[in-house]
């Protein structure tokens, strides 16, 4: 490291900087650092004023097109005007799920410190694919993978990758086990995420290999109905293979009964896949680990940090507890695995799932659990759930009113006007919607119509709250 061209660069001599072109195109050093700090403006100033503006705002397309489109630009057109038309307009009209009354599916409270990362990594055009071209990005990788293990309580041999969300954490747990297992049937239920059977049949598994059990009353899944569904379908002559487990339904926070399920996979010889793409935040607290108590059991669990642990979009993970078990699934290049194995931790990323010139998506939760500390994300959690609860007691003030159709579950309550139908529910919580003033949405629980509030922004107070189930009830 003596070598001054090979020792890093440190960012506080900006007086020795060289006069050569910054910009592979042409723009100019000055007019990079007056636009870059005229984005930082805007996202802060944006920030401080998401309580005012809409919680969604949806565009009709041809106004959306007439603003943004228009022919092909051939010279230069000023970036500043094409900031402002972004912000305005293409930027305007979308769900704000960090706003405090964003209440619809799943909320995206974003945190600045993670903002940071992930502009950082762009800044920096980072490519996380091969320990040689990434060492750096590869080690902040392995070292989340191992934080997040921690704080979830997963067991110490937890491997893992970062991509793009929910859905490919849980395509990518599904290849892991098939790869390991062959191929064969996966027990879900109707209330696990619409994305996991379409997971299931883009991997290749048949119709009959994706086994949907009826989940009960409480909506989480049947032990007896899935040791029955594994009995019958041995004795048809079909191999189970695999149990996806629930860890917070995305309609009501619902969590299947992990330890059961574990022991039934453990018995059976299958796979455990628990999905907590919703959930499985919640573990970092001590009442959501008690919620989700077996999920450390999982051979392969999928989470969203864009969800409930205030990443930007977009972070899914999938871990895995039998180490080496993504690279058996993924590696491309097995003499290169080989070097994997002997150097330890020198992990090749571009072989642990089916990306593989990857940005670091590790950056952003590295930075914001640096800046915060995993005690404010276990607080923030934690609130979460409170306002859930809170939110339930609300409704029981008004009986008359309401019905609380599923309790509080990690942050979500289910609850009906009384002798609303379907129609009426809709009305409701497009009225609020439209309105601006919080953005509610229903889902159906078994055909029956439901109003749902998901409570993870950490920001919402008890009169947001409030404020939104006056208007839900005026309608
Ligand atoms: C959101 C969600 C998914 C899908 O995750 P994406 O990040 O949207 O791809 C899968 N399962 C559950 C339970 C979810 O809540």
């Amino acid at each position: 490291m003596s070598d001054p061209a090979r020792r890093p660069p440190r960012f506080d001599a900006l007086a020795d900087l060289p006069d050569v072109p910054a910009d592979t195109l042409g723009l100019e050093a000055e007019e990079m650092r007056r636009l870059g700090y005229r984005v930082v403006d805007m996202v802060v100033d944006r920030a401080m004023r998401r309580g005012q503006e809409p919680a969604i705002l949806t565009g009709a397309p041809e106004d959306l097109r007439a603003a943004l489109g228009g022919p092909l630009p051939e010279a230069p057109i000023d970036p500043e005007a094409s900031l402002d038309l972004m912000a305005e307009v293409a930027l305007a009209h979308q769900q704000h799920g960090d706003h405090p009354r964003y209440f619809a599916r799943v909320p995206g409270p974003a945190a600045f410190a993670a903002i940071l990362g992930e502009w950082m990594g762009t800044g920096f055009n980072t490519i996380c694919a091969s320990w040689g071209g990434a060492s750096g990005p590869a080690m902040v990788e392995l070292v989340v993978i191992d934080w997040l293990a921690e704080m979830l309580g997963m067991p110490a041999e937890t491997e893992g990758v970062l991509l793009s969300g929910g859905s490919m954490g849980n395509l990518t747990g599904f290849a892991a086990a098939r790869a390991a297992l062959g191929p064969g049937v996966a027990y879900l239920t109707d209330q696990t995420h619409a994305s996991l059977p379409r997971n299931l049949r883009t991997l290749g598994f048949a119709q009959e290999e994706i086994a949907k059990l009826p989940a009960e009353a409480d909506w989480r899944m049947s032990a007896d109905t899935l040791r029955a569904a594994i009995a019958r379908d041995r004795a048809a002559g079909r191999r189970p293979m695999m149990v996806v487990a629930t860890a917070g339904s995305t309609n009501t926070g619902a969590v299947d009964p992990l330890p059961e399920i574990a022991e039934i996979c453990a018995a059976e010889g299958l796979w455990l896949h628990v999905d907590g793409a919703y959930g499985a935040p919640a573990a970092i607290t001590p009442e959501g680990r008690a919620a989700l108590a077996g999920m450390e059991r999982a051979d392969s669990l999928a989470l969203d940090p864009h969800k409930w642990l205030f990443q930007p979009y977009d972070l899914g993970v999938c871990l895995v507890t039998r180490p080496g078990a993504l690279e058996a699934a993924f590696a491309i290049s097995p003499e290169y695995l080989r070097d994997v194995r002997q150097a330890g931790d020198a992990v090749n990323f571009g072989n642990r799932s089916l990306e593989l010139s990857r940005r670091s998506r590790a950056l952003k939760l590295w930075m914001s659990l640096r800046t915060y500390g995993a005690d404010r994300f276990r607080a923030a959690v934690r609130r979460g759930m409170e306002l859930a609860e809170l939110a339930e007691r609300v409704l029981r003030e008004r009986p008359g009113t309401w019905e609380v159709v599923t309790p509080a579950q990690l942050g979500i309550v289910c609850f009906a006007l009384r002798g609303a139908d379907a129609g009426k529910h809709e009305a409701a919580a497009r009225a609020v919607s439209e309105s601006g003033y919080a953005c509610v949405t229903t889902t159906s629980l078994g055909g029956r119509s439901v109003l749902r509030l998901c409570t993870i922004n950490p920001l919402t107070t008890e009169d947001d709250i409030r404020g939104t189930l006056e208007r839900l009830a005026a309608v």
